[in-house]
């Protein structure tokens, strides 16, 4: 008898994840106690649930205002050692519970200076954190393994710093390199020198490219500056024509992100949320993923999107009607995509989620 497809049997099979926002992924009580500690009194509610579902209702708006308000408060609580070292361990626990076994969490550590903190203070404390969150984890019978992707965020000039500082941290648990931020006005070449430099140095990077701004932000992310992946990348549906048959014809740049199998990190439900996709029938992800795209299932945030990578995947599933076969895809894809060696990508491939799609899959 095969195994239902819900949000339990989900959480049970292994899972990776390569596109989540640290900031975007706190547990609403741990915001309001890092919020008393630091003296913080801007929280909209004090309360876990009241401010879990603010949270969920300010990015479900529709005002990029109120959604962008969700991150000051959450970034307000992430200025000390203590904050950071707290807010990464309980995401690499919660990942683990999710039953997600390899994960790429990103954050831009410029964002945490306001108390004085130093950027390698920053990047120390969270990597310190995600190490001790994979201890708990393993305490608990969960296999975890979490890297460190570090952002520059597209309005500061900091990108050259902080390539720098990802290219330091490598052999530290730092995998890659990314920038976030408005897409629209900022273009990937802005940031330039910064790519060139992490290309010399053998580094890898992701580029948020194509969420809300078209095909020329995908087209300079990947042939400027380099992009081994796409933060989103919907927007490259607008280089295919679908006939009215179904079949469909590939624009020159739709085909090479293609052809070069060029992941692309998808975000649904963030993606409902930020209008980059009117809804999940009509999201992209179905059209890419039958094309056989390298799609890979991501959460974006947490917090703000109230999702899990687990949750995800059932939402595609009632949508699209995926099962574990399109699962077990979906999850090889990312790690196929992630930035550790290529050795360890295939272990994690080989034993340990083949192993467990094998037992679903007659
Ligand atoms: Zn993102």
């Amino acid at each position: 008898m095969s195994t239902p497809v819900n949000l339990d049997t989900i959480r049970r099979v292994p899972k990776v994840l390569l596109h989540d926002h640290l900031d975007g992924g706190l547990r609403p009580q741990t915001v309001i106690d890092l919020a008393r500690d630091a003296g913080y009194s801007g929280l909209p509610a004090t309360d876990p649930g009241a401010l879990e579902e603010w949270f969920a209702e300010a990015a479900d708006s529709g005002s990029l205002e109120r959604y962008l308000e969700t991150f000051s408060h959450t970034v307000a609580v992430m200025q000390t050692r203590e904050g950071l070292f707290r807010v990464a361990a309980e995401c690499a626990e919660d990942l683990a519970a999710d039953g997600v076994v390899y994960a790429e969490v990103r954050y831009a550590p410029e964002l945490s200076q306001e108390r004085g903190l130093s950027l390698d203070e920053i990047v120390q404390a969270i990597l310190d954190g995600f190490r001790e969150g994979e201890r708990r984890a393993a305490a608990a019978g969960k296999r975890i393994r979490v890297g460190a992707l570090l952002c520059a965020m597209r309005q500061n000039a900091m990108a050259g710093e902080i390539a720098n500082l990802a290219v330091r941290y490598r052999d530290a648990g730092v995998v890659g390199f990314d920038i976030a931020g408005p897409e629209a006005g900022y273009p990937p070449t802005r940031n330039l020198d910064a790519f060139e430099y992490l290309r010399q140095q053998n580094a890898h990077f992701t580029i948020h490219a194509g969420e809300a701004f078209g095909l020329p932000s995908i087209w300079e992310a990947i042939q400027h500056c380099g992009a081994e992946r796409l933060g989103h990348g919907v927007r490259i549906v607008d280089d295919i024509k679908v006939e009215e048959d179904g079949t469909a014809q590939l624009g020159r740049l739709a085909a090479y992100v293609r052809d070069r199998r060029i992941p692309l990190e998808m975000c649904p439900s963030s993606n409902l949320q930020t209008g980059a996709a009117p809804s999940l029938e009509e999201h992209p992800i179905g059209l890419l993923s039958r094309l056989r795209f390298r799609v890979t299932v991501n959460t974006d945030n947490r917090l703000m999107s109230h999702c899990t990578l687990s949750s995800e995947f059932a939402e595609l599933h009632r949508t699209f009607g995926y099962g574990w076969q399109d699962m077990r895809w979906f999850t090889i894809n990312a790690m196929k995509s992630a930035f550790i060696g290529f050795d360890e990508r295939l272990e994690f491939i080989n034993e340990v989620i083949k192993p467990a799609y094998d037992q679903l899959i007659p």
